[in-house]
């Protein structure tokens, strides 16, 4: 497989793709100026319509780069748990020990800070551990500002690395989304952003055998799951309980993609 280091890449340039997009507006401006609104209007909504795109599609990478995938022909995935700690955390413990599996779970800072217990639990028993905000705040993550990106990025950095004495390395978008500022507090604590190549779409139809098969239709030598814990329906449990007993059907390994 491929070394964590060529997998690990947070943003190099963030600055980069502000400044393009700063210069895209200058472009617009000089074409209303030069050719009037018939052809300055379109370029302005063209412009901003792949900004939205960029932000509210989960795998866009325009704004920031994301691991989708393991670069491997070998039947191993990367399972990546959102959104804990929750009261399912040692029900998930439990089970992915029962089926000697591994799990990176990407965590709240809020929550971990009310529940450190989990926290360690997690780390103690060999999982990965990595950064899904502070506060987790699924309406608004998408037009943070670069001060308000930092406080839920670098707090729940902070959180996390004071419980576990570890620095998260992974970065989860809240809800997928990523604006053009995302980039720049991922570049100044050194995090990847990981994104998923196989989900269940669990929060909207939650029957644990409809989201397996939602989940496993997707599911190939180096898929990256997205799965959660503690939804309200209950079910988070069940439905990785029932994927880890199809992995091993299917002679499927869980691998992380570092040491944790
Ligand atoms: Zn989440």
């Amino acid at each position: 497989m491929t070394t964590a280091r060529t997998l690990h890449r947070p943003p190099r340039r963030p600055g980069l793709i502000l400044g393009l997009l700063a210069l895209s507006q200058v472009g617009v401006a000089w074409l209303w100026w030069r050719l009037g609104w018939q052809v300055g209007l379109p370029a302005m909504m063209a412009t901003h319509l792949i900004v939205v795109w960029a932000t509210l599609h989960p795998r866009a990478t325009l704004f920031c780069p994301a691991l989708s995938r393991l670069p491997t022909p070998e039947r191993v995935v990367w399972l990546t748990i959102d959104d804990g700690p929750s009261a399912d955390t040692p029900a998930l413990l439990d089970l992915l020990d029962r089926f000697g599996a591994r799990a990176t779970f990407f965590l709240v800072g809020d929550r971990a800070l009310a529940q450190p217990a989990l926290v360690q639990a997690i780390r103690d028993r060999g999982h990965g551990i990595g950064n899904h905000s502070a506060s987790h705040p699924d309406l608004r993550f998408w037009r943070l500002g670069p001060g308000a990106l930092e406080a839920e990025i670098g707090r729940s950095q902070s959180i996390l690395t004071a419980i576990t004495g570890q620095t998260p390395r992974w970065f989860r978008s809240v809800v997928g989304m990523t604006n053009p500022f995302v980039g720049l507090s991922l570049k100044r604590h050194a995090l990847a952003r990981v994104a998923w190549s196989a989900r269940g779409f669990d929060g909207v139809d939650c029957e644990p055998a409809q989201v397996l098969a939602r989940i496993t239709r997707d599911l190939r030598p180096g898929a990256i799951v997205l799965l959660h814990e503690g939804a309200a329906h209950g079910y988070n449990v069940a439905i990785l309980e029932q994927l880890l007993a199809w992995l091993d059907a299917q002679g499927y390994r869980t691998v992380l993609p570092e040491p944790p």
